[in-house]
């Protein structure tokens, strides 16, 4: 019987223990869960964390973002409205006057360095009473070397970020009463460079990056304006003083022709008055000289009668030089009235050939006329006109050699007619070219030592033709021939 509680209570304490070794085992099982649950809540913790963090680093950006495109956007408006400004004063009128405050700060300076002074001065400051700018002013300039050499580094300082050798930022903060900064260099390639401050005293704003960028992005633009304006007025000064310059030439000039006028019209009336007076005695030679040849006062010997000839022909060469030297001076003193009238070109330019047909038949010399039906009839003065074309055609006949060829020809450009007299002569030098409507120039060459003249023609020729308001000019090559054109008013 005892045996059998034994055998009874052993079999309960074994089934004891394999009951309590599984209850153990499943409370092992359980512990491992808890604790696999534990770690996957702290994981679970740990993401939450992770996620708030992300979420409040979004919303700050997000933030800093908005204030950017906000800022931009002033910074746009600010551009807009600065950038048609063309004076320095003004530009900084504008920007203080709203865009400042509006991107966040309440306190703001703008400085520009005076190269003459070796000083900074004010044009700009916001949220301060009178009397601060100045001693800012002071200050800035008793730190100038700071502020210089900030400039030439094109940095920017702040109170987040102050470069090597630039003030501390406490300094800074006490000199302009802020507790946040930010100073950005005016970077301008025209005339003073400069910087801007801006700052805040409200102790939650921290200055960002985004800030930094818009007031360095402010800097610049009115970098750029100050350019554009400084460029401005100095195209405006240099054209002030050009006008002024420009004024003073023609007041010179015009004293200048004033007195070329009285000394031509001193040198007309001597060159008329001596023509008169060379005129009588003239006559008189002229006329002793034919009673002479004529017999009158008894007969003339050979040598005698060869010498009165030549004296008769110098007296009509004379003559003629003096006709002409009044006439220049007549038609250029305006006394000579021009009696227009429609002329037929081709009977002129006919007349002409006429009179000259002996001594082109004795030259063996070509004369073609061609005139087309639209520039035949020509308003021009008869008389005049026809000495153009004698004096024209005459010299191409005095400067061409034998078997050449002379042409006058004509073309029509709206009312008004161009005749071209071309020949084939000897042609001219063309350093003389300019000179030959000068009176009395004559090309300094051996065929002049043959052929007379006395270099008055063409310039009666020029005065003539625009007296009829024409032009004349020459073109001309050596060996090859000559073509003086003049122009002339159609009918
Ligand atoms: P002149 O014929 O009396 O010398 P002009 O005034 O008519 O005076 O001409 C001035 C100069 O121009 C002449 O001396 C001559 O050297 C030059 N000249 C004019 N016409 C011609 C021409 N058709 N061919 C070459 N030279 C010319």
């Amino acid at each position: 019987m005892p045996n059998l509680i034994f055998i009874s209570f052993c079999v309960t304490i074994a089934a004891l223990g394999v009951f309590l070794l599984a209850k153990v085992q499943k409370l092992k099982e359980k512990e491992k869960q808890i604790s696999s649950l534990k770690s996957s809540l702290e994981e679970m913790d740990e993401q939450a964390k992770l996620i708030m963090r992300t979420d409040m680093e979004l919303n700050k950006t997000q933030e800093e973002l908005d204030k950017k495109i906000s800022g931009l956007d002033i910074l746009q408006k600010l551009s807009k409205d600065i950038s048609t400004t063309l004076e320095e004063k003004q530009i900084f009128r504008k920007i203080g006057s709203e865009y400042l405050e509006e991107l966040g700060f309440e306190k703001s300076f703008a400085f520009l360095w005076n190269d003459l002074k070796r000083e900074f001065y004010v044009c700009l400051s916001l949220g301060y009473d009178e009397t601060e700018p100045e001693k800012v002013k002071s200050s800035v300039n008793k730190d100038k070397g700071y502020y210089l050499e900030l400039i030439s580094s094109g940095k920017t300082a702040s109170s987040v970020f102050t470069p090597d050798n630039f003030l501390t930022k406490e300094k800074v903060c006490n000199i302009y009463q802020v507790r946040s900064f930010i100073i950005c260099p005016i970077p301008a390639q025209e005339g003073d460079q400069g910087f801007i401050f801006v700052g805040t005293q409200n102790i939650e704003t921290h200055i960002t990056e985004g800030e930094q960028e818009l007031i360095t992005i402010l800097a610049n633009q009115i970098g750029q304006t100050l350019d554009n304006a400084r460029l401005f007025e100095k195209t405006w000064r240099s054209q002030q003083e050009l006008e002024i310059k420009v004024e003073e030439r023609t007041r010179q000039l015009s004293q200048a022709l004033d007195e070329v006028g009285k000394v031509s019209k001193r040198k007309s009336d001597f060159i008329s008055s001596v023509s008169h007076e060379l005129r009588t005695p003239l006559t008189s030679i002229k006329g002793y000289a034919a009673i002479l040849l004529a017999g009158k006062l008894g007969a003339v010997p050979e040598e005698i009668r060869i010498r009165l000839e030549k004296i008769n022909r110098h007296s009509d060469e004379l003559v003629h030089m003096v006709n002409d030297l009044l006439d220049i001076s007549r038609i250029e003193s305006g006394k000579v009235n021009m009696k227009l009238e429609t002329l037929d070109l081709n009977y002129v330019a006919e007349k002409v050939a006429d009179l000259l047909s002996e001594q082109l038949k004795a030259k063996n010399i070509a004369f073609g006329i061609n005139i087309p039906e639209d520039c035949r009839n020509i308003l021009a003065d008869r008389s005049q006109i026809e000495r153009v074309f004698i004096n024209l055609a005459g010299n191409a006949l005095k400067f061409t050699p034998e078997n050449g060829k002379i042409n006058i020809n004509a073309h029509r450009s709206g009312r008004v007619i161009q005749v071209d007299v071309t020949d084939t002569g000897f042609g001219i030098p063309e350093d003389a070219q300019g000179k030959l409507f000068q009176e009395f120039f004559r090309v300094e060459n051996a065929i002049n030592q043959e052929v007379k003249g006395t270099g008055l023609g063409l310039a009666l020729v020029k005065h003539i033709i625009e007296a009829h308001q024409g032009r004349i000019w020459v073109k001309s090559k050596l060996s090859e021939g000559s073509t003086f054109s003049f122009t002339l008013n159609a009918a």
